[in-house]
C-alpha cells in the first residue's frame, strides 16, 4: 500500500473538497495522509466570514468539513502561514503533493477619485467586518449618514445591501459579529442603493438570493418595472434560462413593490460610478447613466465587485489567480477553488472543481516520498489543531446557547485563541 502525504494550504471549502475528493480517491493500493494549513486561528474559510449571516442553512455545508476533518489520515495545522512560518519550498519538499487553496480576498477596486475617502470601503473589508474575522474587527465602518451605495451586481453586493437594509434585530438570532449588531443598531441607514452598470439582463445575481428579498419582513424592496419590461424584450426568448430566471424574479418585485417600511434597498441599473465625492468623508457618489449624469448623496460605499489573490511567495501568481493549467501549478504544486479559477460559483462549484484537480494529482503522482514529518519545522509554534479548534467551536457554540444564537464567535485573535489549548511543537 502507498501512502502519499499531501499538504493543502488553506482551510476553506475549496481545501476541504480537495481532502474529501483525495479521501474519494484511496483505494486497495494507495492512501492519502492530510494535513491542512490555514493562516488563521479558526478553519471554514468562506463559511465563517463570507457567508451572510442571515443564510445559515448555507452554513451546514460545515458539517461536511467536520467530518473529513475528523478522519484519522486528517491533521489540521492553524496559526500556521505559509510563505512566513513554513515556506512553499519546506511544503513542496515534504509533501508528494501541495494544493493550494487560499481563495482570492483582495477586492477589486474601482479605481476611481474619491475611492479612499473615509467611508469608502471594499465588500472585502465589510463582509469579514460583520462576520467576525479576527483581522477585521477595527475596520470602520461609518453608519451616520441616511443612505448607502453598494455598487456591484452580483450575490456579494446583493448579501451587503440586504445587512445594510435589514431591521438589525433580524440579526440577533444569527451569528453576526456582536460589534456588527451594535453599530447596526445604531445605524443611521435607511435607504441602500444597489448601483449595477449594466441592465437587468446582466445582472450577476443568482435568482434564489433575488427571489429571498421579497420576503424580508421590514424592508421596502424597489425595482423599476419598465426597466424590467425593456430588458425582457431585449432578451427575447431566446434567454438563457438563467437570465430569465433573474428577469422573473426582478418582475415579480417590481409589480408588488411595499412603500410601508422605513427601510428600502432600490435597484439602480445602467449606472457607471464615476467619482466618489466628500470632503475627507463620502458625501455622495457620481455616476453616469444613458440620461446623463447623476449624484445620489450617501455617506457609506460598498464596492462588491469581485476580488483577487493574495500573494503567497513562492506560488506563481497572474491575473489576480495562481498560474495554472487546469489546476496545475509547477512540481508537485497544484491548485484549487477561487486561486484557481478566479471568485466565480458557489460552494458547491468547488466540489467538482476539486475533484477534477485531484484526479489529474492521482495521474501524475509516482512513488510515495517518505519525508519526514512537518512538526519538526513548527517547533516553538504555537498551533491550533483539530482538537484545539473543536475547543474554539464548543465555546463559541455554548455562548450563543443563552442567547438563541448558533455560536457567538470570537472577535479577536486573542479571544480565539483562549479558547484553545494550544500545541507547542
Ligand atoms: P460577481 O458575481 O462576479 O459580480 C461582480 C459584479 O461586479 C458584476 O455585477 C460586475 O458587473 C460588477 N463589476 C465588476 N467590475 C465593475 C466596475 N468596475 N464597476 C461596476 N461594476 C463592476 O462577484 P461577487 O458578487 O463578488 O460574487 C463572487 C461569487 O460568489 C459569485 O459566483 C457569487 O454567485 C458567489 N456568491 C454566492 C452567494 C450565494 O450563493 N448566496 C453569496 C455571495 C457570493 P459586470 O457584469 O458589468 O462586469
Amino acid at each position: 500500500m502507498a501512502i502519499y502525504k499531501v499538504a493543502i494550504v488553506g482551510a476553506g471549502p475549496a481545501g476541504y473538497f480537495a481532502a474529501q475528493a483525495l479521501n474519494n480517491l484511496a483505494d486497495q493500493d494507495r492512501s492519502f495522509e492530510i494535513d491542512m494549513f490555514e493562516r488563521l486561528p479558526t478553519p471554514w474559510g468562506l463559511v465563517r466570514s463570507g457567508v451572510a449571516p442571515d443564510h445559515p442553512k448555507i452554513k451546514t455545508v460545515s458539517k461536511v468539513f467536520e467530518k473529513i476533518a475528523t478522519g484519522e489520515n486528517f491533521r489540521l495545522f492553524a496559526n500556521v502561514e505559509i510563505g512566513k512560518d513554513l515556506s512553499v519550498d519546506q511544503l513542496q519538499d515534504r509533501y508528494d503533493a501541495v494544493i493550494i487553496a487560499t481563495g482570492s480576498s483582495l477586492g477589486k477596486t474601482l479605481g476611481i477619485a474619491g475611492e479612499k475617502l473615509r467611508g469608502s470601503l471594499s465588500a472585502a473589508s465589510f463582509v469579514p467586518w460583520y462576520n467576525a474575522h479576527p483581522d477585521f474587527a477595527d475596520v470602520d465602518v461609518p453608519l451616520d449618514s441616511n443612505a448607502a451605495v453598494v455598487i456591484g451586481g452580483g450575490n456579494v453586493a446583493m448579501d451587503v445591501a440586504r445587512i445594510l437594509a435589514l431591521e438589525p434585530s433580524e440579526l440577533d438570532p444569527t451569528d453576526t459579529a456582536d460589534h456588527a449588531i451594535i453599530a447596526f443598531k445604531n445605524s443611521d441607514i435607511r435607504k441602500v442603493y444597489i448601483a449595477l452598470r449594466r441592465g437587468p439582463e446582466h445582472a450577476a445575481f443568482t435568482s434564489p438570493e433575488l427571489r429571498d428579498l421579497p420576503k424580508l419582513e421590514h424592508t421596502n424592496v424597489i425595482i423599476n418595472e419598465a426597466e424590467i419590461v425593456a430588458a425582457i424584450a431585449r432578451v427575447g426568448d431566446s434567454a438563457e434560462k438563467d437570465v430569465k430566471s433573474n428577469l422573473d424574479a426582478m418582475l415579480f418585485i417590481a409589480q408588488n413593490q411595499k412603500t410601508e417600511h422605513e427601510r428600502t434597498i432600490e435597484f439602480l441599473f445602467s449606472h457607471t460610478p464615476q467619482e466618489i465625492q466628500g470632503d475627507g468623508k463620502v458625501e455622495g457618489v457620481v455616476f453616469s447613466t444613458p440620461t446623463g449624469e447623476r449624484t445620489i448623496k450617501c455617506g457609506l460605499v460598498v464596492t462588491a465587485i469581485g476580488y483577487n489573490a493574495l500573494d503567497i511567495p513562492g506560488v506563481p501568481f497572474g491575473n489576480g489567480k495562481v498560474v495554472n493549467v487546469d489546476g496545475r501549478v509547477t512540481g508537485n504544486m497544484y491548485v484549487v477553488g477561487w486561486a484557481k479559477r478566479g471568485p466565480s460559483g458557489v460552494i458547491g462549484t468547488n466540489k467538482s472543481d476539486a475533484s477534477s484537480v485531484i484526479e489529474l494529482i492521482g495521474q501524475d503522482l509516482g512513488e510515495p516520498k517518505n519525508k519526514s514529518d512537518i512538526t519538526d519545522l513548527l517547533k516553538g509554534k504555537t498551533v491550533v489543531t483539530q482538537r484545539d479548534w473543536e475547543a474554539i467551536n464548543a465555546a463559541e457554540i455554548a455562548a450563543g446557547e443563552p442567547l438563541s444564537k448558533p455560536r457567538r464567535k470570537g472577535i479577536t485573535w486573542d479571544q480565539l485563541m483562549a479558547h484553545a489549548e494550544i500545541y507547542y511543537f
